[in-house]
Parts: structure tokens; sequence; C-alpha cells
């Protein structure tokens, strides 16, 4: 048998009349930038987030430099973030001039409370955790930790559309969250796409505008903007997929339900605290012989990644920034452990049956 880590085609098979229908009636309208299909997916959007509003970006890493561009972050600036996650969230805080500051994450994988204090200056505008694998990060402790310091809380909430703590899901805890839709996110469109989700009208107005070259009309520029617009056909898919992402989600859960119960004891599984919903947008185990692992199940048809292999202040990008190896042990301990396996809503329980069965032959073998 071949599992696949992930299969993209299979959902699209599912919905492929609703999307062929919906993109054709856009093309058919003629209007295929900030439309009407947008502001839809965004009055939608921010509704399933439980926030006043939601802006339709080009993509995740837009979503979040816009964010801290809107914050007035720039040069002399720091913003802290968790070294173990995708290199768009460091490059969204040097794109706007500031200094990515990291902060080691805890148990949970995600940036850890109890060290963010020592990770704060009088230079720090911004604290940015990540809401990795789409389990989120112990906001409370952090937002107290940052009202004190009167710093800015954003939300990397790239991997976490639907997750939730206490009740409230991803994007609605900092000032403002910057969501990925690109296709190996949870929920994603067919191409590049992004939302910013925030409470605040200033910030949602100000971003508006900074996604559309800062024009406040079609005269005027009031301030330098960029061009990062999530267009009309990928929210008409947008909104199609919102309309399944729970069952999707609730799917990824029951998935890794089965891993952990088979595999507990074995493995470091992944936890969940009783007040967290997790949305395993990637479901990781840990093991001192992960590349070995890695490689019995590549040759018997599991196909794994490794999400991340090289920690952000351990990549050449980040070399100016002075850390080096030990600077995050958790962080580096995790990079050498780390396994994801195939977590998708269309995986069939044959296969994630299977890829149980060989994580198991492996142990016995
Ligand atoms: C994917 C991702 C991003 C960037 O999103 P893009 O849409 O690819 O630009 C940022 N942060 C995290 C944690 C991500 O996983």
């Amino acid at each position: 048998m071949q599992v696949k880590f992930v299969d993209l085609s299979r959902q699209y098979q599912e919905l492929k009349t609703e999307i062929l229908s919906a993109v054709d009636e856009v093309f058919a309208s003629g209007w295929y930038v900030l439309g009407p299909k947008l502001e839809q997916f965004e009055y939608e959007f921010a509704e399933y987030c439980g926030v006043k509003h939601a802006v339709g970006v080009g993509n995740g890493s837009d979503a979040l430099y816009l964010i801290l561009d809107a914050l007035d972050i720039g040069p002399g600036d720091e913003v802290i973030t968790a070294p173990n996650s995708f290199i768009a969230s460091a490059a969204a805080i040097a794109r706007t001039g500031a200094t990515p500051v990291f902060c080691d994450v805890g148990d949970d994988m995600n940036l850890d409370p109890a060290q963010l204090e020592a990770a704060i200056t009088n230079r720090t505008k911004a604290v940015m955790p990540v809401h990795l694998t789409g389990r989120i990060a112990k906001m409370e402790q952090i937002q107290e930790i940052a009202g004190r310091h009167q710093i800015h809380v954003v939300e990397d909430a790239a991997q976490s559309v639907g997750a939730s703590r206490k009740g409230k899901r991803a994007g609605c805890f900092g000032v403002a969250a910057g969501f990925s839709l690109h296709p190996l996110k949870n929920l994603f469109v067919h191409g590049d796409g992004g939302v910013v989700t925030t409470d605040s009208d200033g910030l949602a107005n100000r971003i508006r505008q900074s996604r559309n070259h800062g024009l406040k009309n079609r005269d005027e520029a009031e301030f330098w903007g960029i061009n990062s617009r999530l267009d009309e056909a990928q929210a008409a898919i947008g909104l199609i997929k919102l309309r399944h992402i729970d069952q999707w989600n609730n799917r990824h859960r029951e998935i890794a339900e089965c891993y952990s119960d088979a595999l507990r004891g074995m493995f470091d599984v992944p936890m969940e605290g009783e007040d967290e919903s997790g949305v395993y947008h990637r479901y990781m185990i840990q093991t001192l012989k992960r590349d070995d692992l890695a490689k019995h199940l590549a040759e018997n048809g599991v196909e794994t990644k490794v999400n991340y292999r090289v920690p952000l202040h351990l990549m050449p990008a980040a070399k100016e920034l002075g850390y080096g190896p030990g600077s995050f042990p958790v962080c580096e301990r995790l990079a050498k452990t780390i396994l994801s396996l195939p977590v998708y809503a269309a995986l069939d329980a044959r296969e994630s049956e299977y890829v149980v069965e060989q994580m198991l032959l492996y142990i016995n073998q």
C-alpha cells in the first residue's frame, strides 16, 4: 500500500462540481479582484473565527507582514517569535526592518511563556506566537506578560483555522492574526491566499488600504502600500471550503486519536489539555530514531515529513542575528526527533491503520 503525506486531488474530486461552478460564476462575471466574493468570504471568515474583521490578502506571509507594518513596527524594533516555525514567521518580521528575536518553546512545541519575559527588551514591540500544528499557544499567559510590558500580541495562525482554546478560536486572541490559505494548510484555496483577522476597526481599515497600494480611493495613496489581495476566484473557493472545515478538522482529530491510541507508550505522541481542541494540521511524534523510522516507513510506502528540520535561528538567513547551536535547546531537540505522519480528511481508515501497522512493525522488528 502507498500512503501519501498529502493528497490534495482527493479533496478536489469531492468538491469538483461545486468549485467549477463557483469559479465559472466569477469568471463569467468579469469581476476578478476586490469584489463581492471577497467581501462575502471576509464576512464569513470573521464570523467563523469570532472576530469583527477579516481581510483577505495574497498569502499568509503578507498577512503577518501587513499586521506588523500596520502596528508601525520597523527598523530598531524587535518582535519575539518561536524558532521552530516555517521561515515565513521570521521573514515577515525581518521584512518590516525589525529584528526577529526568538524565544524557546515548551512541551506543547509552542512559545514558552516561562521564557518570554527574558526575551523582552525596551525595543520589543510585539510577540508573535505560532500555533504550530494547529495547536493554540498558551495565550492567557502570553497575553498577561505582553499586557504588563505593553507589547502587542500577534498570532501566527497559519496552521490553525478552527483550532480552539477555552472555547475561543484561533484568530481572536491577539490584536490581530495572520492565516495562510496555501495548499499545504488545513483550509486551502487553489493557489496562494491569506487572511488577517482583528477586532480593531483601525487595523482592519489600515490593512484593507495597505494591501491595495495604500490607496484611499482611485486617485490618492495615503501611504506606501503593497499589492496583496485574495482574488475573487480564490475567495469563492474559500467560501465553499469554509463550510466543510469543521467536518475536516474533526476527521483530523479522529485520525490523531487513532494514531495516539495505538502509539502511546512507544513514541512521544502529541498531548492535548482539557480546554483545548487542536486541528492536527500536522500530527507529530517524537523519537530519537526519527530518521531510521522515516526510512522504514518510506520503504513500506508511507510518506512522512519533518516540520521543520532546520530551526529558524540556525538558518543561513538568520546568521546576522547572532544565534548558534545550543541557543534554544528544546527547539533544537525537536528538530532532531519530530516526524509528521499523514493526516488529511480524505485519508481513509485502511490507510491510517496501515500507517499504525508499519509503525508497530518498526518497533517490533
Ligand atoms: C505557511 C506558513 C506561513 C506562511 O504562509 P504563506 O501563505 O505560505 O505565505 C507562516 N507561518 C506559518 C507557521 C506557516 O505554516
